[in-house]
């Protein structure tokens, strides 16, 4: 048996966290909802290669280097689920013959709830967790004129089960049910199953095993996440990052600091503009995200970066810092240079920085110091910048 599990993270429902999809937010340790999952998949034995469907326009990959010691494939969501995962079948190795797929947003599943739905799908064909229901279940009739609604029939709850992921399948069957059913709307892939007159077998799922769709799951889930860890409800979701640049000064470039060009007789020498107060903050955003860094996001290899305006890389490291689940609380930058002299232009810098930051000027210091004649800096050969930032979780 080969077995490749599927995560669905394609989704963009954006209800719980402002810009972000909540499979991308933080739960309060640190880690993305999403990256649980994969390091619980990761863990399993039984599985041995993953690929993940995210949205096209998800800039946080560098979130997820290394979740484990597994192949690992990215592919692009579909706009349904199970376009979502048919794309993501597509990427599954040939030697593959049981998928098993997991909602991302379902980040407290085990690895015994893994491997028991992979063995019961290996004896089956198709295996979903699933967990009994305890409250007495009512089926409603069709809602009345005022929008009321009357009981139609108690349903005997031991015959009912909710579905959860993981839900594992047979490779070929699963192929086959998803080129049956091109057009119809499914919540879970079970259905495509049961629509095909396949047999699905009902796993004992767990109840911790629960969905974050609610803002009361997300605050759930994070208590829940701090309990394990013994924390107090703030240490995790506040973080500092520092950043630091330096760039030559020499003839015939701009000076461009924050965004602003500056006249003077000599400009900052790089790939990019060399702006070497963005370089700085953007190190800053990512370090405290614990996102990489800006040599890893925009390489100096990169063509695409020659020249670059790096407020616009800013931004961009502040779209992963975002997907990160995280927004800038403030910044402190201190520019290192003898001359020019900075304080005619500060006000607008700030400016940049805070658009570029999505926070109010009044939250952005920059300071000018010089290097009293000393050295490199202290003879117009360079110029430096220094900057330290905090994050605040988003939610
Ligand atoms: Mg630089």
């Amino acid at each position: 048996m080969h077995v490749a599990a599927i995560v669905a993270a394609g989704g963009k429902g954006q209800r719980l966290g402002g810009e972000v999809p909540k499979q991308f937010l933080q739960l309060g340790d640190g880690r993305i909802m999403l990256l649980r999952s994969l390091e619980t998949i990761g863990r399993s034995a039984l599985v041995q290669e993953v690929v993940v469907a995210i949205p096209a326009d998800w800039h946080g990959r560098a979130l997820l280097e290394n979740p484990g010691p597994k192949p690992l494939t990215f592919v692009e969501g579909g706009s349904r689920r199970q376009d979502s995962v048919a794309n993501a079948l597509a990427a599954v190795s040939d030697r593959a013959d049981l998928i098993v797929i997991h909602d991302a947003a379902r980040p407290f599943v085990t690895t015994a709830l893994i491997e028991r739905t992979i063995r019961a799908a290996e004896r089956h064909g198709a295996a979903v967790a699933a967990v009994p229901v305890s409250d007495t279940v009512k089926q409603a009739a069709e809602p009345g004129g005022d929008g009321s609604r009357l009981v139609r029939a108690t349903l005997p709850r031991e015959t009912i089960f909710l579905a959860q992921t993981p839900q594992a399948f047979r490779r070929d069957l699963l192929t086959r049910v998803l080129i049956e059913a091109p057009d119809v709307a499914v919540t879970d892939e079970a259905m495509l199953f049961e629509r095909a007159g396949l047999p699905v077998h009902l796993v004992e799922g767990d109840p911790q095993n629960i969905k974050i769709t609610t803002a009361d799951d997300l605050a759930a889930a994070r208590a829940r996440v701090r309990g394990e860890r013994g924390d107090g409800p703030s240490s995790a979701m506040i973080r500092i990052g520092s950043g630091y640049d330096l760039h030559r000064l020499v003839a015939g470039r701009r000076l461009i600091l924050a965004g602003v060009d500056i006249p003077f007789e000599r400009g900052l020498e790089g790939h990019s503009d060399a702006d070497v107060v963005c370089h700085a903050v953007t190190d800053a955003i990512l370090g405290a995200a614990a996102a990489g860094d800006i040599g890893r996001l925009f390489p100096d290899t990169d063509p695409a970066w020659k020249d670059a305006d790096s407020v616009q890389l800013l931004r961009r490291a502040m779209d992963v810092v975002r997907t990160a689940g995280y927004v800038v609380t403030n910044v402190d930058v201190t520019v290192i240079a003898d001359r020019p002299k900075l304080a005619p232009h500060v006000e607008r810098m700030r400016a940049n920085l805070a658009a570029a930051l999505g926070i109010d000027a009044g939250s952005v210091s920059i300071k000018g110091k010089t290097n009293e004649q000393v050295g490199e800096i202290g003879r117009g050969e360079a110029m430096a910048c220094h900057a330290v930032v905090l994050l605040r979780c988003s939610v």
